[in-house]
């Protein structure tokens, strides 16, 4: 998605050779406008999958989450972490590890929001190693509903996740994916990665 890719450009900060900032129109401030062509754009990809429901994990992955609700004319499900979590027979739970916080939190969703009658799309924010999505698959599993695959709007292709997502027989849409961060510069993968 070339507008994306203009904006990671033009408003991204790298912090290192492996983080980058989208503070500016993705995960701190949202620009709803842009937003919106990233909701239509997952929503064109995975049409015809039957998606009744989309998951995300809060908070960063709510706007594209929403925007893609909104274009699919579904739900959308946000998971909520908690630090720890007590067993609680109306969640569904798991545990991930964040990769920018690098600590494990409990990630939660009620039961009453997804069941064996759903097919889910799960969207988020960034793909680094994957926990996050694992997290959310995990979740999916234990509902019983159908996954029907999982879109980022940024893919971290120097970072694992694609490659644990693919073990799993996952389909992974991507709508810009970087290839380094290195010495300060945002490069991205120069052909798309096919998605399965
Ligand atoms: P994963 O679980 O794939 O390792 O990491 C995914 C989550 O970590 C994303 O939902 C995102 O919030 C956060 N994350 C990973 N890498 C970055 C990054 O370079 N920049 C920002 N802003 N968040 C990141």
């Amino acid at each position: 998605m070339n507008s994306l890719k203009q904006k990671i450009l033009t408003e991204g900060k790298v912090l290192s050779d492996s983080v980058i900032k989208v503070d500016a129109f993705l995960n701190h401030q949202v620009d709803p406008t842009f937003m919106q062509l990233i909701g239509e754009e997952f929503s064109k990809r995975f049409t015809g999958s039957g998606i009744t429901k989309v998951l995300t994990l809060e908070s960063s992955g709510i706007a594209p989450a929403v925007m893609t609700g909104l274009s699919l004319g579904v739900p959308v499900v946000f998971a909520r972490k908690h630090k720890s979590l007590t067993l609680h027979e109306q969640l569904y739970s798991a545990e991930v590890y964040s990769y920018t916080k690098q600590e494990a939190n409990d990630i939660a969703v009620s039961k009453d929001y997804l069941d064996d009658h759903d097919r889910v799309l799960i969207i988020d924010d960034i793909l680094a190693n994957g926990q996050a999505a694992l997290g959310m698959v995990n979740i999916i599993d234990q509902s019983g509903a159908a996954l029907e695959g999982i879109g980022v709007v940024i893919e971290k292709g120097f970072q694992e996740g694609r490659e644990v997502l693919r073990k799993h027989d996952i389909r992974v849409e991507s709508l810009a994916a970087i290839e380094s961060l290195s010495d300060g510069q945002v490069t991205f993968q120069t052909k798309e990665v096919l998605s399965q």
